[in-house]
């Protein structure tokens, strides 16, 4: 039987049965000719969040009325505005509070994560990656094994899809932790892989690094606020992320960290600044830096409190919803519609329209790549002037993200028609 388009009208219906679709109502969606744009790049950009510009008008307000005494005076005292973080983004990544930090850059963060995680001893000298990471991750650890005066060539293994698959077995992963044994140092790799979407299984990834004595993180850039995670529980030694992905917290925005509370108190190199000092006797000016003994500890600079408002926006957000888990289930649901629809447009067309993010709900978060075969840039341009907002990867990559908190059923109807149109107004 042929798989059916499905129409606008049920995917209404489908979101009129559904608690979490009034969260729509809290983000601004970008407009097409006069009409809200079909947009799945929350992987890329996440929406603005309605209360936004009111949050940061909150501590622009604060900064005329009091200058330099809004460190203290401010509504939120900007001496302490990193902590309004610890609770959610706890929550978020499943960690304690003192595990976590809102602070800095993506890369920035996994530099300095390295320095604490990263340290090759002896024949202990490699790192363990996903094959084509991301530039930026690459990079970080390229530069890192250098920086110890190591062969990037001897030091990086990287671990790359069997011939003619797209996305990594855990298999493949664990016996490439296993064989690497003594020789590895630190296994690092995007726990959401950000070109497939391929979500990894980060406690067997971690257990198998540690029972070869390396240490273990992943680049959660396309995991955080996407998938629930037990970073705590699974024993994950540190993480990194962004949070203008699926945090919505606006370009460039924030970044943060996790690392285990096993490691906060024990005698590991770090690079230090003044906002990692003990709080209580932080202002005394020292000499010498007495580590507040949290994740905190990794904090460099004081916290850009403009730049943090949006996340602070954004963070109440997921908390209204209920968390990682209730968004999670409403996720599972959409992407398994928006896969659905890609298979009746496939069928319907006689186009070969390729997923090559793994169908199992288990080893994916909301993102789909898709290959539309025998296509190229003109399907993108037609789409676009419809009206959908997807990302587009030469040859024919279709990387499209329907996020929980703002993409509707209705979203992913309207998709499906506008897809079928442009394929078959080129057949
Ligand atoms: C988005 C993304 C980055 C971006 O790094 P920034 O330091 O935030 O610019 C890095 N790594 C991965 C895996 C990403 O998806």
């Amino acid at each position: 039987m042929q798989n059916l388009l499905p129409t606008v009208k049920d995917a209404i219906a489908l979101d009129q049965s559904d608690t979490l679709s009034r969260f729509r109502e809290k983000f601004i969606i970008p407009q097409h000719d006069g009409s809200n744009a079909l947009y799945f790049t929350g992987n890329s950009l996440g929406l603005q969040p309605k209360k936004a510009s009111e949050f940061l008008q909150v501590e622009l307000e604060d900064w005329a009325t009091h200058g330099v005494e809004g460190h203290i005076k401010a509504r939120n005292p900007w001496l302490h505005y990193h902590e309004l973080f610890s609770e959610g983004l706890a929550s978020i990544a499943g960690a304690k509070p003192s595990e976590v930090v809102a602070m800095n850059g993506l890369t920035v963060n996994l530099h300095l994560l390295l320095v604490s995680f990263y340290r090759p001893k002896g024949k202990r000298t490699k790192i363990l990656c996903e094959a084509k990471a991301f530039p930026s991750d690459r990079y970080a650890l390229l530069s890192q094994i250098k920086f110890h005066g190591l062969d990037p060539a001897e030091n990086l293994i990287e671990i790359a899809p069997r011939e003619g698959e797209q996305t990594l077995r855990l298999e493949d992963i664990l016996s490439a932790i296993e064989d690497a044994g003594n020789e590895l140092a630190t296994v690092m790799i995007g726990g959401v892989n950000y070109y497939t979407g391929q979500l990894h299984n980060l406690k067997e990834i971690t257990d198998a690094a540690h029972k070869v004595g390396a240490m273990c993180g992943f680049d959660l850039a396309h995991g955080i606020g996407n998938v629930p995670f037990k970073l705590h529980d699974w024993e994950v030694d540190f993480a990194c992320w962004c949070s203008y992905k699926y945090l919505n917290s606006g370009p460039g925005a924030v970044g943060g960290l996790f690392i285990h509370s096993k490691h906060h108190n024990v005698d590991l190199p770090r690079f230090e600044g003044w906002w990692g000092h003990d709080k209580s006797s932080r202002f005394e000016m020292g000499p010498e830096y007495k580590s507040m003994g949290t994740a905190e500890s990794w904090q460099l600079s004081n916290a850009p409190v403009l730049n943090m408002a949006v996340h602070k926006a954004s963070l109440e957000v997921f908390e209204e919803a209920g968390g990682m888990d209730i968004l999670r289930e409403r996720s599972v649901r959409l992407t398994c519609f928006l896969e659905k629809t890609v298979h009746a447009v496939s069928e319907i067309t006689g186009v070969n329209l390729e997923i090559l993010t793994p169908s199992n709900p288990d080893e994916r978060g909301c993102q789909l790549s898709i290959v539309a075969h025998g296509y190229g840039r003109e399907l993108f341009d037609a789409i676009s002037a419809k009206g959908v907002v997807v990302d587009w990867r030469e040859p024919a990559v279709i990387r499209m993200a329907p996020v929980p908190l703002y993409n509707s059923f209705e979203d992913i109807a309207r998709f499906g028609i506008i897809l079928k149109d442009a394929l078959q107004s080129k057949a």
